[in-house]
């Protein structure tokens, strides 16, 4: 089973928010691209998973573990009695051949050994199963999700530590077996995961504010041209009506993602949508989908969800059903 849900990179939620608010540089559309597709591998490989069944297991996705004072991200770890398989997902596309230990993808060198990764992911593993000093094997494979993908290699041994799309599903499929079970070893092994889990160090980009177009857009089209009602939003462009709070929290995903662990308080979120929302409606949405934070006379505000999304799956009281096509 799935222990928790896989969320968007913060990167990907961080481009997303800047394209809709300014033009992407060459560099940053090439970014964006990269980690949609990298996304979009773990979804795959996650659905390919659901399609086969996953009972027997327990499995962590996208998490970074502390492990001896050192952080390492993992796209997958699939936990039994046995111990932790840890998979690593390359949604890599065309042809890749590795010749004495050099990678190249369509014929350009990539620069992170893939192999290198996986060991080094692995090996942090086996630190974490030492100081726990606690008995499991542990193992890895790279994932390559994607069926236009072609491996060649010189050294035979690498196929051992790789898995196609063309075996993805027999790979899958020995985990859905009566054979490997979760029972109290896994729930154990489980438990030296989850204290290990901690937030993502890696993510430190922020938006330069003078680049960004304030205000709120319209979540059909992007469109900023929108025309005000007292409880929604109407495109001009598209006919989309969103009501206030379809707005207010996805700025409040902008602003999340755009500057990530700075202060927020109600008069710079004000500023961020362009006061496109009455002063007393926002104040009671930042009370409703915020965590309030007050020191003397200033209160700060930080985002109860991770996500629009999460938001929008979470918010009991929010519904969807408010906004509608004109
Ligand atoms: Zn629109």
């Amino acid at each position: 089973m799935f222990i928790n849900e896989r969320m968007k990179p913060h990167e990907l939620l961080f481009y997303e928010a800047l394209a809709a608010r300014t033009a992407l540089t060459k560099n940053e559309s090439k970014n964006l691209s990269k980690i949609l597709k990298g996304y979009e591998g773990e979804l795959l490989y996650d659905e390919i998973f659901d399609s086969i069944g996953h009972d027997n297991i327990i499995i962590y996705r996208d998490v970074c573990l502390n492990i001896d004072n050192s952080i390492t991200q993992y796209d997958s770890l699939i936990v039994s009695d046995k111990g932790i398989i840890s998979n690593e997902i390359k949604n890599f596309t065309g042809n890749c051949s590795v010749s004495n230990g050099n990678w190249t993808l369509n014929n350009f060198p990539i620069t992170k050994d893939a192999f290198s990764q996986l060991n080094r992911s692995v090996g942090k593993l086996m630190d974490m199963r030492n100081i726990s000093q606690s008995d499991f094997t542990v193992s890895g494979k790279i994932i390559f999700p994607n069926d236009t993908f072609v491996f060649n290699s010189d050294d035979q041994t690498n196929w051992n530590k790789i898995i196609l799309r063309s075996g993805l599903r027999d790979y899958f499929r020995q985990f859905n077996h009566p054979g490997v079970i979760s029972g109290n070893k896994a729930q154990y092994i489980s438990r030296i995961i989850s204290n290990c889990i901690v937030d993502n160090p890696y993510f430190t980009l922020q938006a330069d504010k003078t680049r960004l177009k304030y205000g709120l857009y319209c979540g059909q089209c992007g469109s900023f041209n929108l025309s005000k009602q007292r409880f929604h939003l109407t495109c001009n462009k598209c006919g989309r009506n969103e009501c206030n709070e379809t707005h207010i929290l996805r700025a409040l995903n902008d602003y999340k993602f755009l500057f990530y662990n700075q202060t927020m308080t109600r008069n710079s979120f004000l500023e961020f949508i362009d006061n496109d929302i009455p002063f007393y409606s926002v104040s009671r949405f930042l009370a409703k989908h915020c965590f309030q934070h007050k020191r003397g006379n200033m209160s700060s505000y930080t985002f109860k969800y991770f996500d629009f999304d999460d938001a929008t799956k979470k918010s009991d009281s929010y519904k969807r059903y408010k906004d509608y096509l004109g």
